[in-house]
């Protein structure tokens, strides 16, 4: 059946209908937006985008972040009871480890139990100086199966929300997870697995060093920040060590719940501005 257009497609469609608008694009999303043709209008333009509200004044970003919550110290949260069952202890240099290594050392990991239901380590994917980057949870049977993050029917949304923002997903976007293996059966990543793995990832938040950070979901806003709670702090800025981070919605609970996706966007709009982007203007009245 038909997927039903909702507010991302909406946006892209209004995106490429004004393509001489300034959206503050780059050339990497023009060229993504405008030289493949449209496709069929799922919606007028007479009422595009639907139901992107006003966004708030911008402010500034040093004011709009909150003192940084204590980013969590990750040798302390690693928990000593639970210790690696391979030989190899690679946790012990990832903190110094350059983008390689770090890579070679994931893709070889046997640090918890998941490395024995896994089909691929998943390490994560886009260029190494993106000035966005995306943290998920975890992942799912299509992340397995290709060894690439969000590529399931969450990742075509995740692709839609990014390109909806003006950022080219293959380009301009790091996407990551704080596990990098299929927790069975799509559970939550257990704290052994997770507070073990995110250090692969806190390495490569400090390569990549982005410009700013949006969380997906509760886990990754629980396994940074000990955070509970993400449809009550769902927008609202908080710091990674300088990073702008916003945490919001996972992709696959919006499929859930379609309802989310807009209250996803005005988060999403928040971080744009970040980066000097104009939303779309709102639909009038
Ligand atoms: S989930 Fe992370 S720590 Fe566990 S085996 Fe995979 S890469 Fe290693």
């Amino acid at each position: 059946m038909a997927r039903k257009p909702d507010i991302f497609d909406e946006i892209i469609l209004y995106l490429k209908e004004n393509q001489n608008a300034d959206f503050s694009l780059s050339d990497e999303t023009r060229k993504e937006l405008f030289s493949t043709p449209s496709p069929k209008p799922a919606v007028t333009p007479q009422n595009i985008p639907v139901s992107a509200p006003a966004a708030p004044a911008p402010a500034p970003v040093s004011s709009a972040i909150p003192a940084a919550p204590a980013a969590a110290p990750v040798p302390a949260a690693i928990p000593q009871s639970a210790p690696p069952p391979a030989a190899v202890r690679p946790f012990a240099d990832v903190a110094h480890m350059d983008w390689d290594t770090l890579k070679q050392t994931a893709m070889q990991c046997a640090g918890c139990e998941l490395c024995k239901t896994r089909n691929s380590v998943v390490f994560g994917e886009g260029p190494r100086d993106a000035r966005l980057m995306f943290i998920g949870e975890g992942p799912g049977a299509d992340e397995d199966a290709q060894g690439r993050p969000f590529v399931g029917r969450a990742g075509e949304l995740l692709t839609r929300m990014i390109t909806a923002m003006g950022f080219n997903r293959a380009t301009e976007v790091y996407i990551a997870n704080i596990v990098k293996c299929r927790p069975p059966g799509n559970r939550n990543p257990l704290p052994e697995e997770a507070n073990l793995c995110k250090q692969y990832l806190l390495r490569q938040i400090e390569l990549v060093n982005p410009k700013a950070i949006v969380l997906l979901g509760a886990v990754p806003l629980f396994y940074l920040y000990n955070l509970k709670g993400v449809t009550k702090l769902r927008g609202q800025w908080l710091d990674w060590n300088g990073i702008p981070v916003m945490p919001t919605l996972h992709p696959a609970f919006l499929l859930r719940d379609p309802r989310q996706k807009a209250p996803v966007w005005q988060d999403l709009q928040q971080v744009m501005k970040i980066f000097g982007k104009t939303p779309p203007p709102p639909r009038k009245a």
